[in-house]
């Protein structure tokens, strides 16, 4: 199965999310537009209040002047002798030096009807004396006791001023104006240039400064005819009928401060830009911050997708695992059952094997039986014959008195029917039925055995044994007397052939476990077979020893045995010379240590 490939994250539902949050950022905008104002209307505050106690500040220290200079003799004497000119020339001195001492734009004395006797700018071209100012309101202002208050432009200078206006008193009589005039044109060049802009508008919302020049002189609200008349009487301003000035509520934060003892108002107008350019930067930044969850939001969703994604497919992985062995193991045990049952049929065939083998091995030894017959009734006529011929001769002795040479006929008659016997023997045992089963036989004891029965004879001619046999038991299929029978026939005929040769005479003997059982090699340093007996040595009776020795029987006997245990008897001469005979056995499972022999006499 193939692992199911990461989904990408829900991206939809994410900017479903984000459209749904993104109203948040309209608080956001609120909040912040709100602290940003707030910031703003505080800071304009502040300004807005500096420049009216600085415009009051300035106002003020003029106020008062005019009183006290209605009080100077060298101006009262102008009064009472307006056409001296000494005295005329005198006040003009005295009002310039006090006019650059306060740092007042002009001052000047009217007489009671208006005309100007003296003033400060008496040598300038546009001097004020000689003109009549009985037009300006602070002209009356004075004359009827109060103290005059007035903003105009200057006729002649063009200048805006405020101007200051006292009366002078001889006695309870009004024999006099003094008027003072302030420059207000340089208090607006002192605002500088920021965004914010400053307007300071009369009593009838005209705009007599401002740091904007466009805006000078403009009405902010409509004026009413009574108005329009007062302007034109009074001339304030270089025009009389002030253009409208209209300012967009949308561009512009207002902010008011009105001044009561002058009628006017002082503003300060901040553009909005000044709060929506940070307002739209909070909005930005809190939009990216909602866009960056989001995108963490939509990251973490995924990885735990992602999580769960894994774990269900390990989940999926570990039930199909589980499945399998289920499968597997219903499948082993169908196996297993087949398999005993074929181990059960396998018990009984090899059972039944057994039985037939044992047949046909009893079969193949009558049969070879059978054709010894003839060579069996030769070997056993053949010393018939001569007992015969020795018990008539031995007739024949006695007759003749010859008692001895009788008897000596007679103990060739014992050793032949010894010898018969002997043949008879071996025919037994060769023809006997095995009763016993294949058993696991223990190779090293067996071979014990045999070099035991054979060690008296081993010793008497001094052969040198040489054993290479595992430790290890090297367990065989055989029957254990039948296999101490085939080694001890085969170490007898290496005995038998060392005899046939001088010291040093030697046996060697190795076992080794091989593919498919056990070797075993028996080799002795002999003569060992020559040509003819290496073919015919497995025939019954072939023999080269001499009669008395040699039965011819053994190694016919041994090679029968051993096909019948499975295993074969491979006859060869060393290259070293000598023989050297292989008994090729099956493996056998290790079996109980070493089985009670079978009754050899059965
Ligand atoms: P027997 O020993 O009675 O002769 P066997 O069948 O045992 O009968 O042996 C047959 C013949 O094989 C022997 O006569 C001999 O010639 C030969 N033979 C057997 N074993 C050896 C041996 N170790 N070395 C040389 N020849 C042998």
């Amino acid at each position: 199965m193939t692992p199911s490939l990461p989904r990408r994250p829900r991206w939809r539902s994410l900017a479903l999310l984000a459209l749904c949050l993104a109203p948040l950022l309209w608080p956001l905008q609120h909040l912040a537009e709100r602290y940003y104002r707030s910031e703003l209307v505080s800071q304009n505050r502040q300004t807005l209040d500096l420049f009216v106690a600085n415009l009051l500040g300035t106002l003020h220290r003029y106020e008062t002047l005019p009183q006290i200079l209605g009080d100077l003799p060298a101006l009262r004497s102008t009064l009472q002798s307006p056409t001296d000119p000494q005295v005329v020339d005198h006040a003009n001195r005295l009002l310039k030096d006090i006019c650059d001492q306060t740092g007042a734009e002009v001052m000047y004395l009217l007489d009671p009807s208006g005309n100007t006797l003296a003033a400060s700018n008496w040598q300038a071209k546009d001097s004020f004396v000689g003109r009549n100012f009985a037009f300006r309101p602070y002209y009356s202002d004075a004359i009827a006791g109060r103290v005059g208050r007035f903003f105009g432009m200057g006729t002649t200078s063009g200048k805006r001023g405020y101007f200051f206006a006292a009366a002078v008193h001889e006695g309870a009589r009004v024999v006099g104006a003094l008027v003072v005039k302030v420059d207000l044109d340089h208090t607006e060049t002192l605002w500088g240039k920021t965004p914010e802009q400053l307007v300071l508008t009369d009593q009838h919302g005209v705009v007599i400064l401002t740091s904007r020049p466009e805006w000078r002189f403009r009405a902010t609200r409509p004026l009413t005819d009574e108005e329009h008349q007062a302007i034109a009487s009074i001339q304030p301003y270089p025009t009389q009928a002030p253009q409208p000035l209209s300012l967009d509520d949308q561009a512009w934060l207002m902010q008011t401060h009105p001044i009561a003892e002058t009628g006017w108002n002082a503003s300060i107008l901040a553009p909005r830009a000044l709060i929506d350019r940070p307002v739209r930067t909070v909005v930005a930044i809190g939009g990216a911050t909602l866009l960056v969850v989001m995108l963490l939001l939509g990251l973490m969703m995924q990885r735990r997708r992602n999580y769960l994604d894994r774990i269900a497919f390990e989940a999926k992985a570990r039930r199909e695992l589980e499945m399998r062995v289920i499968e597997r193991t219903s499948d082993l045990e169908a196996l297993n059952s087949r398999l005993k049952q074929e181990v059960l049929e396998r018990e009984q065939a090899q059972q039944e094997l057994v039985r037939v083998q044992d047949e046909v091995v009893q079969a193949g030894k009558l049969s070879v039986l059978g054709t010894m017959s003839a060579s069996i009734s030769h070997e056993l006529n053949q010393p018939l014959a001569a007992i015969r011929s020795y018990a008539e001769n031995a007739e024949v002795l006695l007759d003749h008195q010859r008692t001895e040479d009788a008897r000596g006929n007679l103990k060739l008659i014992g050793e032949l029917t010894g010898r018969m016997a002997s043949i008879i023997a071996h025919l037994r045992a060769f023809a006997r039925r095995d009763r016993h089963a294949l058993e696991s036989v223990a190779l090293q004891p067996a071979l014990d055995d045999a070099l035991a029965l054979l060690a008296k004879r081993r010793r008497a001619m001094a052969v040198e044994l040489f054993r290479d046999l595992p430790d290890a038991p090297l367990w065989v299929q055989a029957g254990e007397t039948r296999l101490r029978q085939v080694l001890s026939n085969l170490l007898a005929n290496a005995l038998d052939a060392l005899t046939e040769k001088a010291n040093p005479r030697c046996l060697w003997i190795s076992a080794e476990q091989t593919a498919d059982g056990v070797a075993l090699l028996i080799r002795d340093n002999g003569p060992g077979f020559t040509r003819e007996s290496l073919a015919r040595a497995r025939e019954p009776f072939f023999t080269t020893k001499t009669r008395t020795q040699g039965l011819g029987l053994g190694l016919a006997i041994c090679d029968t045995l051993m096909r019948a245990l499975g295993g074969e008897l491979v006859l060869a001469n060393h290259p070293q010379g000598g023989a050297q005979l292989t008994l090729r056995l099956r493996s056998a499972p290790p079996g109980v240590n070493l089985q009670p022999p079978e009754d050899p006499s059965a």
